[in-house]
């Protein structure tokens, strides 16, 4: 009878353990970058694969601090991707494609922005060979996978064309570029910017999960779902 409980307390012991690996949240860094403060984001799960987010990095000591983390962390990155092609979000595409042989990923409607390098370069004072265009594209729809984690694409016009959103389901969060922040919207005076068609993206596209999820703006403070439908002021 002891031998029958032992072993019964071993089996919960072992399905519970499996439970908890799949249920492994994914953890999330954020760094602010150049000088428009850009949130760029390192989100790994523990099997130490990462995806970076809008790669901000636009110095030395910035790489330094990116990858030293990575580094330090043995995190493995698999997946370099873009919210959208405005230049504060992609200054370190370059360095980190190269540093990790990486593909740079963002949605193929943002061409405008990398057609036109060449003025953006020259407006914000950047050597143009240090802007990239993607390599590979992604869709309204896709799961971007790494490790056993999944984030799911939102394409989400109106701040940019081509702006899109990473949305992790399981742990309740999503990463919004330009799109949403903390009681604002992403502005819409620059090219391809459309105040109608952001509020829709953002009607239907964010307001349609669930209140508790977390929104991790492209720049400032997190917010969540819940709390921008009642206090942002925007919309
Ligand atoms: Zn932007």
């Amino acid at each position: 009878m002891k031998k029958i409980f032992l072993t019964f307390v071993l089996l919960c012991a072992f399905f519970s353990f499996l439970c908890c690996k799949n249920n492994e949240m994914t953890q999330i860094q954020i760094f602010q970058f150049n000088s428009f403060q850009v949130n760029t984001f390192v989100i790994w799960d523990d099997t130490k694969e990462c995806v970076i987010i809008d790669a901000g990095c636009f110095s030395e000591a910035e790489y330094d601090v990116l990858t030293a983390f990575i580094a330090e962390h043995g995190l493995k990155p698999v997946r370099l991707l873009t919210t959208h092609y405005h230049i504060d979000h992609i200054l370190g595409n370059k360095y980190l494609k190269d540093y990790y042989r990486l593909s740079v990923e963002a949605h193929q409607a943002g061409k405008p922005f990398w057609g036109d390098a060449s003025i953006w370069a020259a407006t914000f004072g950047v050597n143009q060979d240090d802007l990239v265009a993607p390599d590979a594209y992604l869709q309204d729809g896709d799961e971007v996978k790494f490790g056993h984690s999944s984030l799911k694409v939102l394409y989400t016009p109106g701040h940019a064309d081509g702006s899109i959103c990473f949305y992790n389901k399981n742990d309740r969060y999503v990463i919004a570029g330009d799109v949403l922040f903390h009681t604002s919207i992403g502005r819409t005076d620059l090219p391809t910017g459309n105040y109608d068609v952001l509020k829709q993206s953002i009607m239907e596209k964010l307001f349609t999960l669930p209140d508790d999820v977390t929104v991790y703006p492209g720049h400032g403070p997190k917010t969540t779902i819940g709390f921008e439908k009642v206090n942002n002021p925007f919309l």
